[in-house]
């Protein structure tokens, strides 16, 4: 449905022309970005709002084309699950994120959980539970510390597909979390019988809770009705510290956003771990 809304906007809107052509040439570049070398991950970490701790981070893809410039993933992502590619892609963002942190575990950080996106397209692949698996067995991470985090629109069809999947995850050790909670209208329900330990609110809810009555009343529903569920609350775009309060005031669990740090390389992860006071 989400597809369909997509391109009846783009006829109606957009020059189809240079939007087509400047879809192809994002494809074609993105294919040969992998070998080439032009993709990175850059981690944003995520604080507990009662110790201030780190506890985690988020995995996000980033591309360095040398022709293109830095193009961001809210671009080159969508395009990549049209064209198929974002398989390869996520593939590589999974082994590579787990690789990064399994040295690093074992050097003693307090890394809890390693947050990985996951789209629809790579969710629904004829063995994606296996390819998690060898993953953590090739890489040695430990299954209990990834965590996946999907979109709502995985989960809505909630087909028997679909749920088996999510429990052989579950099975694996693997968490998973809904990401961009609340954006996708849909039905709740899916909420009681799917094996999900979290709930991640979308920061165009979370940032201005402390000036908009309406995000704010929004916020404390979801976060209320998370805990009656016995689900985890995190909140992403968090960029001051009166929202970082607020959130915490209202038991939200764990924070991410400009406010404690920004996604950066691993290098630059690893200095902030051991200069910040987390
Ligand atoms: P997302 O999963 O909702 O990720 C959160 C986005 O918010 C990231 O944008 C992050 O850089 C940004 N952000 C973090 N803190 C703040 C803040 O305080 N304020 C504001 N305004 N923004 C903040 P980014 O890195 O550009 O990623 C955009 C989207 O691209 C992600 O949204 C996710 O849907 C997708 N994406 C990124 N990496 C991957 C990946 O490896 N696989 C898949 N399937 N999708 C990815
Ligand atoms: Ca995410
Ligand atoms: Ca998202
Ligand atoms: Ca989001």
């Amino acid at each position: 449905a989400k597809r369909h809304g997509r391109s009846r906007y783009a006829f109606f809107d957009i020059d189809l022309h240079a939007l087509h052509s400047e879809r192809c040439v994002l494809s074609e570049e993105l294919r040969s970005a992998i070998v080439r070398g032009e993709l990175n991950i850059h981690y944003q970490p995520k604080i507990g709002l009662s110790s201030g701790a780190f506890v985690g981070v988020e995995a996000l893809l980033r591309w360095h084309s040398p022709t293109l410039g830095s193009v961001s993933p809210a671009r080159f992502v969508p395009i990549a699950e049209e064209t198929g590619c974002i398989v390869e892609l996520g593939a590589w963002v999974l082994r590579r994120a787990c690789s990064d942190f399994v040295g690093w575990r074992a050097g003693g950080c307090g890394l809890e959980r390693l947050s990985v996106n996951l789209s629809p397209i790579q969710f629904r692949m004829p063995g994606f539970v296996d390819f998690v698996r060898e993953v953590l067995d090739e890489t040695g991470f430990p299954c209990d510390r990834l965590e996946l985090e999907l979109t709502e629109s995985t989960l809505i069809e909630g087909t028997d597909e679909i749920l088996r999947t999510l429990n052989d995850l579950a099975e694996l050790g693997v968490s998973l979390s809904i990401d961009d909670f609340g954006t996708g209208f849909s039905s709740l329900s899916y909420l009681k019988k799917l094996p999900v330990r979290a709930l991640k609110l979308d920061k165009s809810f979370v940032t201005n809770i402390d000036s908009d009555v309406n995000d704010r009343t929004l916020v404390d529903g979801i976060i209320r009705l998370a805990r009656s569920f016995g689900l985890s609350t995190i909140a992403e775009g968090v960029e001051t510290k009166a929202v970082s309060d607020m959130l915490h005031q209202m038991g939200c669990d764990q924070g991410q956003g400009y406010y404690f740090a920004k996604p950066m390389d691993l290098d630059s992860l690893k200095d902030w771990v051991s200069s910040a006071d987390v």
